[in-house]
């Protein structure tokens, strides 16, 4: 047999796909299952993008580009970074990727030496730590609990930096509790990072287009601009656009960080797919209802879910700030039993349980990095949040 890579014998597989798969087997076996997992807008991709990505097809738009992507792209993203979340950066600061997690993963790829420590707080995108990991870096996992409303302070950053540290991550909108650093907060974090000019950071806002009432994303560099040297932004057009499959994201920073990532993107994928990007590029240059509505959508399937379960014993659930996942608190059901016996001492527990009672799947908050929580995703429809819902009530109600 060919001998696998201790480092990839060691990477775990993502818990969410893991999910996914769970899901499909049992629906391979007959049973009906609710499926709260899904990380991916339950929309197809908008007409107009579709149309887009055809004529470009058909246009003869289907050879090999840019490795740092298509320049009409990235200028469209440095207007979009420029007029939405007041940052400049030039076309040759941005470079394209396929999907955020590709550019995440490059940017860590062209930075970090072995044992350099990234700052990943909790909870966090279950990808985090393993990217870190497989790129030689050491996940430095720093606890921010709801006493903390599940965002770094500047006390807990103060006292995970040390002298290896080389990155700071943050998920603003997170996944997967929709939380989003307001402008004080960054303020806060900000001040800390002045005093180690050893730390960089990267910022996720993936789930940027998703927000509701006023709890719009800050890109930090917008209010910190003495920070542009050291700052990566990272976002992508899967989660605003429903285009997970199109597998398009991008990331504006330091010239030489841009450069460093177009290389080992020239040494591996190439580009990412040639009329994918020119939809991409559509997608940010027209304003279409389409992306509202889905917002409208999420707005409400956001109070559905979130009175659904705090109608249900044992669980309490905030409404979230943006994104399309809640982060609901099931700590009271730890430590019951089922009506035949068996023990919910863990969160993997209830989750197991609701799967085999419920015939619901949910996520399991130790995925998070956050034992005693359950995330659940609200990209399903009304129906289906409305028969979930009442499914977990019944089914933690028997718990005692
Ligand atoms: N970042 C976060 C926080 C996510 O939740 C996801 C997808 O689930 C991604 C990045 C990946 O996005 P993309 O599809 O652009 O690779």
């Amino acid at each position: 047999p060919i001998p696998i890579s201790a480092k990839v014998q060691q990477l775990r597989p993502s818990p969410s796909m893991a999910a996914k798969q769970r899901v499909l087997e049992l629906e391979a076996a007959g049973r009906s299952i609710l499926d709260f997992c899904l990380g991916e807008p339950d929309f197809d991709t908008p007409a107009f993008i579709i149309d887009a990505a055809e004529q470009a097809m058909r246009a003869g738009d289907t050879h090999y580009t840019a490795a740092q992507g298509k320049l009409s792209l990235r200028e469209a993203v440095s207007r979009k970074l420029a007029t939405e979340n007041g940052v400049d950066y030039a076309p040759a600061e941005i470079v394209i990727g396929n999907g955020a997690k590709q550019l995440i993963f490059e940017v860590l790829a062209a930075t970090l030496s072995e044992g350099d420590e990234v700052i990943v707080p909790t909870p966090y995108w279950v990808s985090y730590p393993d990217i870190v990991t497989l790129n030689g870096g050491v996940p430095v996992i720093t606890t921010c609990g709801p006493e903390v409303d599940f965002k770094l302070t500047p006390e807990i950053l103060e006292a995970a930096i040390t002298e290896r540290t080389r990155w700071l991550i943050v998920n603003s909108p997170s996944n997967p509790t929709g939380a989003v650093y307001t402008r004080d907060e960054w303020l806060g974090l900000v001040a800390v990072l002045d005093r180690h000019p050893q730390v960089a950071l990267m910022t996720d806002e993936i789930y940027e287009k998703i927000f509701y009432d006023d709890h719009r994303t800050i890109t930090p560099t917008a209010i910190a601009p003495g920070l542009r040297d050291r700052c990566v932004v990272v976002n992508g057009m899967s989660k605003a656009y429903a285009m997970t499959g199109w597998r398009v994201g991008y990331a504006a920073g330091p010239v030489e960080v841009i450069k460093a990532v177009t290389k080992l993107l020239s040494q591996s994928t190439s580009c990412p797919c040639a009329f994918a990007q020119t939809a991409a590029t559509v997608a940010l240059e027209t304003e279409n209802p389409a992306v509202e509505q889905m917002l409208e959508a999420y707005a409400e399937r956001r109070q559905l879910i979130v009175e659904g379960l705090n109608a249900a014993p044992g669980i309490a659930c905030a409404l979230p700030d943006a994104a399309f996942y809640v982060f609901a608190d099931v700590r009271p059901l730890l430590g019951t039993v089922t009506s035949d016996g068996r023990s919910i001492a863990t969160d993997i527990d209830l989750v197991d349980y609701l799967l085999d009672e419920a015939s619901v799947a949910v996520m399991d908050g130790t995925s998070y990095g956050t034992p005693g929580f359950l995330r659940l995703s609200f990209a399903a429809s009304n129906e289906t949040i409305r028969a979930g819902v009442a499914a977990i009530a019944a089914a933690v109600s028997q718990l005692t």
